[in-house]
């Protein structure tokens, strides 16, 4: 179990940045699940629940979703749901029980960088955008390619596009980590392939998603489940290997475009 030394429940993120930036070893906490698996000893723990961060909201460009926003808040959002579908709700249903979905929060799952996330996989799918404290506004694409900095996940935005979307992953058990997750979505002709679990971070297969019209017919899926393989490279760990990860990445790609389309 890791250790605090002092437990500050924040009143503004003005605030919660300064505590952050006062010792190196000060902390944002999320939902505690995945910290309290390290044994590390921090000095402050910063507490965001009190800011008014734990919301999904609807403007008229994009949904806010707060960092402090729970993953089972995602999977039961009537309005994600009718923006997006059940991209985001599938993603999440794996992730170990109602518990600790009800727990774990947004902020947490994305400021980690997990490389098999699912959340991550999901959320590039959707033209997501992390806004940080310091760092701004990036596409989350950029987000994952930067190097962590001490920063705080304010919320994160998905541009309101008349998505259709389908969420694919193979576990060896239900709860388990993926071995493989694809998210993909459609807007009039414009597609997003995201693959996540690779094992290394989701990426966008854009060279993939670039060959499949509105309206792909099987050769033309096909074409595209094969520049996938071409285009993203691919690891073993103890969940399986390269050679294995390939064949999957066209199989849930088919599948979910195969979704979408219907
Ligand atoms: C046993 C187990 C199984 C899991 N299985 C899966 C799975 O199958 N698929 C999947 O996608 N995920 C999985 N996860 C990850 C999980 O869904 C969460 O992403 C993870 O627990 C982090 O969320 P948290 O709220 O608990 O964050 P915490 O543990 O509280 O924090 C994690 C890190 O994020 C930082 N942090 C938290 N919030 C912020 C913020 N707003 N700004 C800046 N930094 C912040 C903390 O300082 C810490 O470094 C699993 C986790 C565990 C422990």
């Amino acid at each position: 179990m890791f250790g605090l030394k002092e437990y500050r429940v924040a009143q503004s993120l003005d605030q919660a940045d300064q505590l952050l930036h006062e010792h190196k070893n000060n902390v944002i906490l999320g939902g505690l699940l995945w910290m309290r698996m390290g044994r590390k000893n921090y000095h402050t723990g910063i507490d965001l629940s009190q800011l008014g961060l734990d919301r999904i909201l609807e403007t008229e460009e994009a949904i806010e979703i707060g960092c402090m926003t729970r993953l089972r808040q995602i999977e039961t959002s009537g309005i994600l749901d009718a923006c997006f579908g059940r991209v985001l709700a599938d993603a999440v249903s794996h992730i170990v029980g109602v518990q600790f979905r009800n727990a774990a929060t947004m902020g947490g799952s994305v400021f980690s960088r997990f490389s098999f996330s699912d959340v991550v996989t999901a959320l590039l799918a959707l033209e997501t955008h992390v806004h940080l404290y310091r760092g701004g506004i990036l596409p989350l694409e950029t987000f994952l390619e930067s190097s962590p900095q001490r920063d705080i996940l304010v919320k994160l935005s998905l541009k309101k596009k008349a998505w259709k979307t389908s969420y694919q992953s193979h576990r060896m058990t239900a709860t388990d980590f993926p071995v493989l997750a694809a998210a993909i979505s459609c807007c009039e002709d414009r597609w997003r392939i995201s693959l996540g679990a690779r094992p290394s971070r989701a990426k966008l297969a854009t060279k993939a998603a670039a060959l499949l019209p509105k309206k792909p017919d099987a050769a033309q899926i096909a074409a595209a489940c094969d520049q996938v393989v071409e285009e993203m490279s691919f690891g073993g760990n103890q969940r399986g290997t390269r050679e294995y990860r390939e064949i999957l990445a066209k199989v849930l790609v088919k599948r979910g475009v195969e979704a979408v389309c219907r």
